[in-house]
């Protein structure tokens, strides 16, 4: 193993974690010193990891319901707050039924095997997350790949794969690395050609996405045509953990019955169910923390553009500073750090060779005060590096 740690080290793909002393938010303090650092790299996108109604929601809720479940769902851990938040989830979502995971990535990983036989096909974007990867190659269905967000590649894949007893198209509503949104309109158009399903991944565009934040399928006018939807309780919807699928209720019906993460894995713990549950009626109430967090997204991208740099996606919270070299990206994040800006740079092997970013996130609790000292300290640290003129 120590040789396979070197080689990791060796590639310059190390890992590490900057350990953090205080609650998740826009203004942090590190183990070990380190106060009121900047925080631009979490996806707390609406602010609620640490709102005090959320965080109070949780705690009644723990009081309540108590620490655990010690039981999967169909064993005896499905308590009446389980069922309240499927049911909150459906209809934020305007669909027939929900069902909880552990994780989204719990969710991805038991979709695709419960629905698909050796008799279908799912067509998967190149990009797709990790999660989505793994889900699929779990699952027996013939599979094809077609180029990032490329729908002559997806229109002639859909076409090979008419021979399958059904099809499905999976994507990422919104592409973690890139802030890009997935072309969803074109993607049904093509689906209801071929006669596929859509599924869609709304880990980075749930709550916040759309005018009154149920995604990227609501931003892009097309919730009757994506027939199934992942997401997260583990970013914008409170930040805790926990994922879910939401569709048809027979396909809910049917992970309840053959979904291995489901099955085999914990009931959600109550203050995670509580604090998820009180983010959903926060959001339902109103979209003004959403419309902030467009706002401030908007004071980002554009002072940065002024400033000479190129802000890759479209009016998303993620907003990766395209720089190409990965050594300018990583000497730039850590002088943005000893400028108490906290920000990651990604390289190769995350993103493809050449196309090194520092990857801001923008969330509805950063100040425009804090905007603006990021910006200043990235022109800053932008020319002292030669990135800007
Ligand atoms: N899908 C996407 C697009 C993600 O970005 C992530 C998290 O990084 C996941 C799934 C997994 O979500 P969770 O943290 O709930 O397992």
């Amino acid at each position: 193993l120590e040789g396979e740690l070197e080689s990791i080290r060796g590639a310059g793909t190390w890992k590490s974690e900057r350990v953090i002393a205080s609650r998740q938010g826009p203004h942090l303090r590190l183990a070990g010193g380190g106060a009121g650092i900047l925080n631009f790299c979490a996806n707390n996108y609406l602010g609620l990891s640490s709102h005090p109604e959320v965080i109070r929601a949780g705690v009644e809720t723990l009081e309540q319901f108590g620490a655990g479940l010690s039981s999967v769902r169909f064993i005896c851990g499905t308590q009446s707050i389980h069922k309240d938040l499927e049911e909150k989830i459906a209809h934020f979502h305007q669909r027939e039924d929900a069902i909880l995971y552990a994780s989204c990535f719990d969710a991805n990983a038991g979709l695709f095997e419960a629905l698909l036989t050796p008799e279908d096909a799912v067509l998967s974007d190149e990009l797709n997350h990790a999660s989505i990867i793994d889900g699929i190659r779990l699952c027996k269905a013939n599979k094809y790949r077609y180029k990032h967000m490329d729908m002559q590649d997806l229109e002639a894949k859909l076409q090979e794969a008419q021979k399958h007893r059904l099809r499905l198209v999976a994507t990422d509503g919104a592409f973690s690395m890139d802030g890009d949104i997935a072309p969803l309109r074109e993607i049904c158009r093509l689906a209801e050609k071929y006669e596929a399903l859509v599924f869609i991944d709304e880990c980075h565009a749930t709550g916040f996405l759309g005018p009154s934040g149920r995604g990227t399928d609501e931003l892009l006018g097309v919730m009757d045509k994506v027939t199934i939807i992942n997401s997260t309780l583990g970013k914008a919807l409170g930040g805790a953990a926990g994922g879910y699928t939401t569709g048809p209720k027979p396909l809910v019906d049917l992970l309840r019955q053959r979904s291995r993460p489901y099955l085999f894995s914990n009931s959600l713990p109550p203050a995670v169910v509580g604090c998820a549950s009180k983010a959903l009626d926060l959001l339902m109430e109103s979209n003004a923390i959403a419309q902030s967090m467009a706002a401030k997204t908007q004071r980002f991208r554009s002072k940065m553009t002024a400033a000479g740099f190129t802000i890759s996606g479209q009016d998303h919270p993620i907003c990766p500073v395209m720089l190409g070299d990965a050594r300018l990206a990583s000497v730039m994040a850590d002088d943005m750090l000893s400028r108490g800006i906290y920000v990651i740079g990604f390289s190769y092997p995350v993103v493809p060779k050449g196309k090194a970013r520092i990857r801001v996130q923008i969330s509805a609790v950063h100040s425009d005060e804090d905007i603006d000292r990021c910006v200043e300290a990235f022109t800053e640290v932008g020319q002292k590096h030669g990135a800007l003129p």
